[in-house]
Parts: structure tokens; C-alpha cells; sequence
């Protein structure tokens, strides 16, 4: 069938121009503003456009450098502030967060491509609620008193929870605002202070974050802003001797990059990498509620999800249906510009991902899957868009690279089982273990299976949901350490035992 028209373009809307004005000025250290030492910069691009929205400014060592400066004089003062002034902060952020809710999501849209809607509800909503949660904690990270029992006297021994200094956090492109947010709420709540490196290709909503933090009160210092390069910004950081932990999201192959260059200074790491999450339809499912769960878990932010469900395993008695009803589905979702208010869908990030995910679609025809829909680029107005048609692969085998490698891209691979033994181990036979889902109105099954699938998140019945209460991370090559929940927290504390002697 011939491609649907995508709606018409938009000006940026009002409210973000005065920003788009500021951008070249986005490294910000110790609260002042400025452009890259060096005065270089970088074009920011609205995917669905091709077109350039603003420049920001191309940090470098150099940059990171005084930035790391001002981030450890600031630390001092920050971890021995009153653990609820630092949480009246916090909470302040969040409100103001919420009163600059339009702003935020429509420059996430514009940058990121995303369907306006998904920027307001998902994104920055959630924003505001990991800050709120955040801040909850400051009052409440606290250490032990332990019963000892040493060979001579009497003694106890308590534990403290200290922070850890100048923490890095890297941050990928798909959830820029939510995902800066998981790793800065929780380190600066345990006292910590802050350099952030947000993605060249959508750092806008960062720059608008760090003022909206100082506008609410917190110290210049505490959390600073370094746009740029992975391989200029980032790498400086890893390799900066006075950065104590680096936070990453991003790609595995990224990740095995930070390890081996942190290997000298031995700097603490949290790593949240890609995955190939494996979604599983039982035949006792809601077969309707299973469908839907596998389009947003396929579809949702154009299939640049970390946790996508891009392996959607189905029991073949179910199969032929749950496939017709997929194709018509995604056949019917309106791609456009984030901003129309008809799109259900916006454009991938960039022409190289672009290309990225055309080339796994070639694969899969050439390696001998049915295309069942998609595939192919929409026309129209926006042929200078980074569009893809959503797309499903079906009578895909194990083996092909459509199944075994991360797409990050709207592309879902169905696959077919007969039992429940042969699903899990096909569904952990992957060297990644981000997230899973299952359907099934078996109470029993439901919690066999999520006990057995080798993965961090495991959803029953639903899918891509998340809470700033729930850990969020992977098993096996999708990283180490968690994001969000009481978990993430105690990874930017350090444990210090201290012991009396009471004799
Ligand atoms: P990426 O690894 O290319 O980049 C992520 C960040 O790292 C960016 O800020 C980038 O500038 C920086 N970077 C790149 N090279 C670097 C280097 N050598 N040193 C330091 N920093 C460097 O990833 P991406 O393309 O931005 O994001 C997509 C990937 O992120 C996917 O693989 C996806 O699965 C993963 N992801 C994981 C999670 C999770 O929670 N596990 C969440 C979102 C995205």
C-alpha cells in the first residue's frame, strides 16, 4: 500500500525560542553560562525536519576540567548541607519542572522526535516524579548499628553512608531529560555533586534542567553542564581523576569502552546498556491486551527503548491471529512531526540511525524472514525526516541478526514456540538481560516464568512501565548497578564503619 502523507511541519513554538537563543551558551559551570573554551559547537537537529534548531556548544578537556573544579569545590558545602534543605530543593526542582511541564516536553519533541504526547505523560511527568521521590530520601539515607563481638572488650560498630564526591553522568539520546534525571536526582540527594554530559544530539532539555536547578536554589557548583562529543566531553570525564563515579546509559559497546578506560583510575561505575528484550505471548493470554502491550513495547519512542520487547515470542496456536491483528495495527500508526497532534509516531533520531536500522531490515529479508509490514520510508512532506515505517518481521529463527542484535529502531521480530521450557531458555539465550515481558492468565506459569527469564525487569501482563520506586537495570551485558528505586541511591553512597570502644 502507498505510505500515508506525513502532517505538515511546525515552527518551534514560542515558548522554547527564547532557549533555542541560549544554546550555544550550554556549558554551565558553577552556575554561569557560557560557550565551549575552545568556541567550538554542534548543530542540533529536529529529526523530523532534517533542519537545524539551534548550535550547542562542543565541550572539551578543557571545559570538563573547570567543570570538575567547580563540582569538588562545591562538594564540601553541599554533603554537610541539612539533609532536608537539600530535600526542599529537590522538591522545589520538581515543582518548577511541573510549571515549565510545556516547555520541557515540546523542546524534548522537537530534539528527540518523540509524539508530544509521549514527551508530556512519559517523559516529563516521570521527571518530576523521580525528583519528588529524590528528594523524599534525602531525610533518610542512613546507616546501621551493629552488634560486634570482638576477642578483647566491648565495642559496637555503626555505619555511615558518606557520598562519594564528584559524580559523571553520561546520557544517551532516547529519554534525555528522564534518564539525566535518574542518575542526578539520586546523587545529588545522597549528597553528592554533579557534572553532567547529556547527548550531542539532544542536549536542549539538559540546559533548560540546570537552570530550572539553580532556580530553585541550588548552589552554583552542585550540578554543572558539559555538552559536547562522547568521544571529547565523555572521555574527559572518564579519564578525569577527580571524578569519583561515572553514571553511564548508552550502548554496550560504549560501556565496555568506559570500563576499560576507568580501569586505570579504578572509578566506580553504574552501566545501563542496550538490550533484546524478549516479550512472550502464552495461548491462556488476553490475546487483545497482549497485542497491545507489544506494540507500545515495540513502538513507543519509535522503538528507541532501551527495554524494547523487540524478540515477541508467541505460542503458534495463537500466532497466525496475533500477527494479523499486529500488521493491521501498526499499519494504521501515523507518523509525523512530534508536534501534529494526529502523530502517533515521529522519526528515529538521525540519518546514521537511520541507515543503522534500514540495514537490519535488508537483513532480515535477506536472511529469510517475512516482512509482514513496514520497512519502508513514508514520502510526503517529509522525505527530509529520519522516518521509518513501523515494521514486523514474522518467521524469524533464532539465529537471524534481527534476533540476536539490538535494532533500536521500530522493528519488532515475532518468533513462534510450543512449550513453556523451550520459550525460556530461547528467550535467555541472548547476551543481554535488560527487561522481559509475559502474558498469561495463569498465576502459576506467571510467576515460574519471571522467576526463570535472566533479566532485571520482568513485566506480567504489561509492558515498559516504570515507577522511580522500581530498580531498573540489566543482567548479564546490559550493564551493572541500577537506576531509580532505594538501590540507585545507595550506589552514589560509600559504606565507612565505625567502631567504639567502650572498655
Ligand atoms: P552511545 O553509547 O552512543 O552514547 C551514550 C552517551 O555516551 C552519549 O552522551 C555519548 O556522547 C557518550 N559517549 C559516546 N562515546 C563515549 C566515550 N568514548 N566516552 C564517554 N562517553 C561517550 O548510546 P546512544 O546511541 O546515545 O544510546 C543508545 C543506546 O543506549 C542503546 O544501546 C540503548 O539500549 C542504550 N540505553 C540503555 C538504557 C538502559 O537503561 N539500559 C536506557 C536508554 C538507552
Amino acid at each position: 500500500t502507498e505510505a500515508p502523507p506525513v502532517p505538515v511541519r511546525r515552527e518551534p513554538p514560542q515558548v522554547v525560542r527564547p532557549l533555542l537563543g541560549r544554546a550555544g551558551n550550554s556549558i554551565v559551570v558553577g552556575g554561569i553560562a557560557g560557550p565551549a573554551a575552545d568556541g567550538s559547537d554542534i548543530p542540533t537537529i529536529d529529526p523530523a525536519t532534517g533542519e537545524v534548531l539551534a548550535r550547542i556548544a562542543a565541550g572539551s578537556c578543557f571545559d570538563v576540567e573547570r567543570a570538575v573544579a567547580s563540582a569538588s569545590r562545591a562538594f564540601p558545602s553541599w554533603r554537610s548541607l541539612k539533609p532536608a534543605a537539600r530535600g526542599r530543593i529537590l522538591a522545589d526542582l520538581a515543582d518548577l519542572i511541573e510549571r515549565n511541564a510545556e516547555e520541557l516536553a515540546v523542546l524534548e519533541t522537537l530534539d528527540n522526535g518523540k509524539p508530544l504526547t509521549e514527551s508530556q505523560y512519559l517523559d516529563v511527568a516521570m521527571v518530576a516524579e523521580v525528583w519528588r521521590y529524590f528528594a523524599g530520601w534525602c531525610t533518610k539515607v542512613a546507616g546501621e548499628t551493629l552488634p560486634v563481638s570482638p576477642p578483647v572488650g566491648e565495642s559496637f560498630v555503626y555505619t555511615r553512608r558518606e557520598p562519594l564526591g564528584v559524580i559523571g553522568a553520561i546520557v544517551p539520546w532516547n529519554f534525555p531529560l528522564l534518564i539525566g534525571s535518574w542518575k542526578l536526582a539520586p546523587a545529588l540527594a545522597a549528597g553528592n555533586t554533579v557534572v553532567l554530559k547529556p547527548s550531542e544530539l539532544t542536549s536542549l532539555s539538559a540546559l533548560r534542567l540546570v537552570e530550572l536547578a539553580l532556580e530553585a536554589g541550588l548552589p552554583p557548583g552542585v550540578l554543572n553542564l558539559v555538552t559536547g562529543y562522547g568521544t571529547e566531553a565523555g572521555q574527559a570525564l572518564i579519564d578525569h581523576p577527580g571524578v569519583a563515579k561515572v553514571s553511564f546509559t548508552g550502548s554496550t559497546a560504549t560501556g565496555r569502552r568506559i570500563v576499560t578506560a576507568s580501569a586505570a583510575s579504578l572509578k566506580k561505575l553504574t552501566l545501563e546498556l542496550g538490550g533484546k528484550s524478549a516479550n512472550i505471548v502464552f495461548p491462556d493470554a488476553d490475546l487483545a491486551a497482549a497485542a497491545q502491550g507489544a506494540l507500545t513495547g515495540i513502538f513507543l519512542n519509535q522503538g528507541q527503548v532501551c527495554c524494547a520487547g523487540s524478540r515477541l515470542f508467541v505460542h503458534r496456536d495463537v500466532a497466525d491471529d496475533l500477527i494479523a491483528e499486529l500488521s493491521v495495527a501498526a499499519g494504521a500508526i501515523q507518523l509525523g512531526h512530534g508536534l501534529a497532534d494526529d502523530t502517533d509516531m515521529g522519526p528515529l533520531i538521525s540519518a546514521a540511525q537511520l541507515e543503522r536500522v534500514q540495514g537490519y531490515v535488508t537483513s532480515g529479508v535477506e536472511q529469510g524472514a517475512d516482512l509482514v509490514c513496514g520497512g519502508d520510508r513514508p514520502g510526503g512532506e517529509f522525505a527530509d525526516g529520519f522516518f521509518l515505517r513501523p515494521t514486523v518481521f514474522s518467521n524469524v529463527g533464532d539465529h537471524m541478526t534481527i534476533a540476536r542484535e539490538e535494532i533500536f529502531g521500530p522493528v519488532l521480530s515475532v518468533l513462534t514456540f510450543t512449550d513453556e521450557d523451550e520459550v525460556v531458555r530461547r528467550a535467555n539465550r541472548s547476551e543481554y538481560g535488560l527487561a522481559a515481558g509475559l502474558w498469561t492468565n495463569d498465576v502459576k506459569r506467571a510467576h515460574r516464568v519471571a522467576h526463570a527469564l535472566e533479566a532485571g525487569t520482568v513485566w506480567v501482563n504489561m509492558y515498559n512501565m516504570l515507577d522511580p520506586v522500581a530498580p531498573f537495570g540489566g543482567y548479564k551485558a546490559s550493564g551493572y548497578g541500577r537506576d531509580l528505586g532505594a538501590e540507585s541511591l545507595l550506589g552514589y553512597t560509600q559504606t565507612k564503619a565505625v567502631w567504639i570502644g567502650l572498655d
